[in-house]
């Protein structure tokens, strides 16, 4: 897959090459395969104007035209194409974050490499391009993204830009809490969360993030700093987080770092959950309610809270298979049925709760799902007179 996205981008150079235009694999997609590691996205910059490479590429779609960027759907792979942000390739590449970021792949297999990033990512070090505080000042995200390396790739941060982010620190302040996001997001997934997580406490830039307040606490925790790397994604990770530091309403706190929808209601569901998860084991309830995906995410969190080595995922699997229904329309009665039990003058809102109880009967099987089961019960249990 990759080395076939590699070969694709190449004949993509290969065009503007052809039209006069200077054009390089850069960024992410050069350090990961100087790395060897996967790569998904291949980033392009080209001495070519957006309207060259909307000219000479039929299917292009415009992303941050304003920012010289095009997206390029080639042989059915896509690519960022950007403009050179200066007026060389040099230039370009000293106005990116960090060394190890600033490397340029020619199509001839040759590394542009004028601010030795390949010594660095053999150094396994996280250097901003020549002047880290100028670096920091143009884009103060940077910093976060110094941390969000050390996270991924295990590197350590150069000294003078580590003192360059305890120096700027209260500039992040500036930066939208979408890039902050999606920036601490890719921190807490990567492999060295936990030193990555120190360094962003010892540097003190967390503190410059409003957005932390609530949290920053309990992320001084050896406890939560060892528990994050064994969660799988941000829904579990705020769910750890926003349950341990006791924070009263996640979705306002959510709302707040922007998070997605589906992201805040899961963790809300979770997170009112996890009391009663942790003082006993998933009941049926738990499971039809949350649902497997969501039970896996809780039991994930629930195991980190408990110190235990391990989640069992399997178990929980295991019993969300033998549910006796998963939901509502599994259930062997409906609400029209449940109607012409009951009297015309009684309410829909009658119906429901009934189906909820119906629905929690058949779960811890004190009743079997069959039609004339339940309504025997229900009669037996005084639910309905007819
Ligand atoms: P990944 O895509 O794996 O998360 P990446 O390094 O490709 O990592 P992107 O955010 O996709 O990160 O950016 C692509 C490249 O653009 C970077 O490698 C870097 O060269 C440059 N870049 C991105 N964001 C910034 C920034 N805030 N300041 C300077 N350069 C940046
Ligand atoms: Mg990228």
């Amino acid at each position: 897959m990759a080395s076939n996205l590699f070969q694709t981008a190449n004949i993509l150079i290969d065009k503007l090459e052809n039209k006069g235009f200077e054009a390089y694999i850069v960024g992410g997609a050069v350090r990961d395969h100087l790395l060897s590691k996967e790569v998904y996205d291949i980033d392009i910059t080209t001495s070519a104007h957006p309207r060259d490479i909307k000219a000479i590429f039929p299917k292009t779609i415009d992303v941050a035209l304003k920012h010289g960027t095009v997206i390029v759907c080639f042989m059915g792979e896509t690519y960022e194409v950007t403009s050179y942000r200066a007026p060389t390739l040099s230039e370009d590449l000293k106005l990116r974050d960090f060394t190890i970021n600033a490397i340029a792949l020619q199509n001839n297999g040759k590394m542009v490499d004028p601010y030795f990033g390949q010594d660095d990512l053999k150094r396994k070090l996280i250097r901003g391009v020549v002047n880290p505080t100028e670096r920091f000042k143009e884009d103060p995200l940077r910093m976060l993204r110094a941390f969000r390396f050390v996270s991924q790739l295990g590197f350590t941060v150069e000294e003078k830009t580590f003192l360059a982010i305890t120096n700027k620190k209260q500039n992040i302040a500036k930066v939208a809490i979408e890039r902050i996001a999606a920036e601490f997001g890719k921190l807490c997934l990567g492999v060295n969360c936990e030193k990555s997580l120190q360094l962003l406490m010892k540097s003190k830039l967390i503190n410059e993030i409003s957005e932390f307040n609530e949290i920053n606490h309990c992320l001084m925790e050896e406890k939560i700093l060892k528990a994050i790397p064994a969660l799988t994604d941000m829904t579990e990770v705020w769910s750890l987080l926003l349950y341990y530091a006791k924070v009263n309403n996640c979705e306002t706190f959510l709302r707040t770092w922007k998070q997605p929808k589906k992201v805040i209601d899961d963790v809300k569901m979770i997170t009112s959950r996890l009391p009663i998860l942790l003082t006993r084991c998933f009941s049926e309830e738990d499971l039809y309610f949350l649902g497997i995906e969501k039970a896996k995410k809780a039991e994930r969190v629930r195991a980190v809270l408990k110190n235990e080595a391990h989640p069992n995922i399997e178990e929980i699997m295991r019993d969300y298979e033998r549910l006796s229904i998963k939901n509502k329309k599994d259930l062997a009665i409906n609400g029209k049925d449940i109607i012409c039990l009951l009297k015309d003058a009684e309410s829909r809102e009658r119906v429901g709760q009934l189906i909820s109880i119906v629905e929690k009967a058949v779960l811890s099987r004190h009743v079997e799902n069959n039609k004339k089961a339940i309504i025997r019960w229900l009669r037996k249990e005084g639910y309905v007179n007819a």
